[in-house]
């Protein structure tokens, strides 16, 4: 079973229209959190099962009991993840999975009434929450920044004005961190959602949207949190903080030009989940092999909550990709 600090789970989506008009079969079934997938060329013996923390069915509509809403979702993962974060723990949402998956519908939704994602949902119960406090020796401040990895170089995606490549640097304190990367402070959702808005159109994907350059970029949203308390005795501020970072990477693929941030990735989770089921001896962890890892670090472990969520095609089309997100998905328990 997973790590108690790794929760994982995998949602299937409905057929796009070009699945619908080839005819797509679907290969994907769930039965409470089992996820079972069958090979369209096999008959006999091509099923193949995996279980996760959580297995969300969302290839039919609302009427079907089964169906995972984003607000089930949010329920199960993003409002666990928001608790962590005012108890002082790094927390990091991550989905991933082959492009048109539906890691952005997960991660971010669309602004309609019932489909919004985990990114707005825990925001507007953060700001709620904030809102709420009546303890005036008790602040909360919000900042966001939103950053590209793509090639294993980081771009700020909230300054157009920063063309180039920032820096990875490492703080003696707080551990890994960009330079110059530019951080905002923002005071309610619809400050986050505008900023989202002009990172999302400053992406490498979105200029060329190629699966090629897709492989390649991983989005980081990071949301720092600080509560600061203030002690009358001392007069002194203490603050705590929380970075919670929603990130998505997309596509992976075995063979040649496999994904460096995604196989480390993969590899820091096992080796997390085998230290904390105390399973390993040695606890070194390949946080330094890729940049993704090593920014995320004080996400992924110590003092830290991590989810993983991946996004499952429905159609036989897209079997073999499926798999090997089922896989993937797999190790990281
Ligand atoms: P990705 O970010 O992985 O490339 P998207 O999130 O953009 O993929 O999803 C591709 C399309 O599928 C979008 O039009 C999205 O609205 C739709 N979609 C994805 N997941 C779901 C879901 N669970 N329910 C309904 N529609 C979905």
């Amino acid at each position: 079973m997973a790590g108690a600090s790794v929760k994982v789970a995998v949602r299937v989506r409905p057929f796009n229209s070009r699945e619908t008009g080839r005819n797509a079969k679907c290969v994907i079934q769930m039965q409470g959190n089992t996820t079972c997938i069958s090979n369209p060329k096999q008959t006999k013996d091509g099923a193949k099962n995996f279980t996760f923390d959580y297995s969300y069915w969302s290839h039919t509509t609302a009427e079907d009991p089964a169906f995972a809403s984003q607000t089930q979702v949010y329920k199960d993962i993003g409002e666990e993840m928001l608790l962590h974060a005012f108890e002082g723990y790094n927390v990091c949402i991550f989905a991933y999975g082959q492009t048109g998956a539906g890691k952005s519908y997960t991660m971010m939704g669309k602004q309609e009434p019932g489909q919004e994602g985990i990114i707005p949902q825990l925001c507007e119960d953060l700001f709620q929450r904030t809102g709420e406090n009546r303890d005036p020796d008790l602040t909360y401040s919000v900042e966001v920044s939103y950053m590209e990895i793509y090639c294993e170089r980081v771009r700020d995606l909230l300054n157009p004005m920063s063309q180039g490549t920032l820096r990875v640097r490492e703080h003696p304190i707080l551990g890994p961190y960009v330079e110059d990367l530019s951080k905002l402070a923002v005071t309610g959702f619809p400050d986050i959602r505008d900023l989202m808005d002009v990172g999302n159109k400053a992406r490498t994907v979105a200029a060329t949207n190629m699966n090629e350059t897709s492989s390649r970029s991983h989005a980081v949203f990071t949301i720092v949190f600080t509560q600061k308390r203030r002690d009358q005795m001392t007069s002194l501020d203490t603050e705590k903080r929380a970075d919670s970072s929603g990130a998505k990477g997309t596509r992976l693929k075995e063979g040649a030009n496999i994904n460096k941030s995604l196989t480390t990735l993969g590899k820091v989770i096992s080796a997390l989940a085998e230290m904390s089921n105390k399973k390993r001896k040695s606890d070194f962890i390949p946080y330094r092999d890729s940049v993704l890892t090593w920014l995320l670090k004080e996400n992924l472990g110590g003092n830290s909550r991590t989810a993983m969520i991946a996004a499952l095609s429905p159609a036989d089309i897209n079997y073999e990709e499926t798999l090997s997100t089922l896989r993937y998905a797999d190790r990281a328990k």
